[in-house]
């Protein structure tokens, strides 16, 4: 595979976290899940999770500051640990970060200093009412029907700028997100080659 730097982005409920972790595992890749260590901090009661769970409750993006430290410093570890030619996972798959376009220019300065271009972002594509549908269905904390309202908004307002900030880029492909977990995965195994 010759793209292993990627970008996962779309709506809450596309199935980016399932393709994503499926992905990282194939293709042996560090999976950065946002959502996933933010929810681990809360489930820890550290004060970063402290920090973070009302804001998650209530559907919003907790602080850019706060998860990018939490990104660089992932991605700091791995590029040092690969510097000293220890064994590990080479690329990465960011998912559900970035989320705004201050996250974007965050992450395109800290990959500037790290010599590690993104090769691609993964937009994956789901009609509002199966995007609601499968929230419903999945049963997380933050999963209720005016929660789930409030993150569909916050992504078209916050998230969805990255479409053309990527697209301009030339990094963008859109996946249909509409289908079975290995017809979609194929889609983006696609892509990836
Ligand atoms: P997710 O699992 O990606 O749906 O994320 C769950 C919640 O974690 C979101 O609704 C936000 O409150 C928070 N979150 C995850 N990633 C980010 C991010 N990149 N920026 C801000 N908040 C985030």
């Amino acid at each position: 595979m010759t793209k292993q730097r990627l970008l996962f982005v779309g709506p809450p409920g596309a199935g980016k976290g399932t393709q994503a972790q499926q992905l990282a595992l194939r293709h042996n890749l560090l999976h950065l899940s946002t959502g996933d260590l933010l929810r681990a901090e809360v489930s820890a009661a550290t004060e970063l999770g402290l920090e973070a769970a009302a804001v998650m409750a209530r559907g919003e993006l907790v602080s850019d500051a706060l998860v990018l430290a939490i990104v660089r410093s992932r991605l700091e570890q791995q590029s040092a640990s690969l510097s000293r030619g220890e064994p590990g996972p080479s690329g990465w798959l960011l998912d559900g970060f970035p989320r705004n376009l201050a996250q974007a220019e965050a992450l395109e300065a800290l990959l500037s200093d790290l010599d590690q271009p993104i090769d691609l972002v993964v937009l994956m594509e789901l009609d509002d009412d199966l995007l609601m549908q499968r929230l419903l269905g999945r049963g997380r904390a933050d999963d209720n029907t005016e929660v789930i309202r409030h993150r569909l908004e916050v992504y078209r307002q916050q998230t969805a700028p990255l479409i053309a900030y990527y697209r301009q880029r030339q990094l963008l492909q859109a996946v249909d997100a509409e289908g079975s977990i290995e017809a979609i995965a194929e889609r983006i195994e696609r892509l990836l080659a």
